[in-house]
């Protein structure tokens, strides 16, 4: 069916989150361009009411955390810093005593 500028048609809403009555604001040949959403009046490229896939992918939430314990390893180990400050208060203690 050729699709024309106002048809009602269904689509995939991303402000509401589910399938909304659209209309057509804009054509690609017989194929609907840009939608309008007739609840939120949204404009949107026309998605074959498909919603757009998640926003988390479990590949970069995993490479994310390597990047984490990367980060993490890479600090300099606990004393390091701390052992030169120690060696004061150590001579005072021997002075004292
Ligand atoms: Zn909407």
């Amino acid at each position: 069916m050729r699709a024309r500028l106002g048809d009602d048609i269904d689509d995939y809403c991303v402000k509401c989150k589910r399938i909304m009555n659209h209309s057509v604001v804009s054509l690609m040949g017989d194929e609907p361009a840009k939608v309008r959403c007739r609840t939120c009046h949204q404009d949107h490229d026309y998605r074959h009411e498909q919603p757009p896939p998640p926003k988390v992918d479990p590949r970069k939430a995993a490479l994310f955390n390597e990047v984490l314990k990367t980060v993490a390893g890479a600090q300099p180990a606990d004393g390091e810093a701390p052992a030169e400050a120690d060696e004061k208060p150590k001579a005072k203690k021997k002075a004292r005593a």
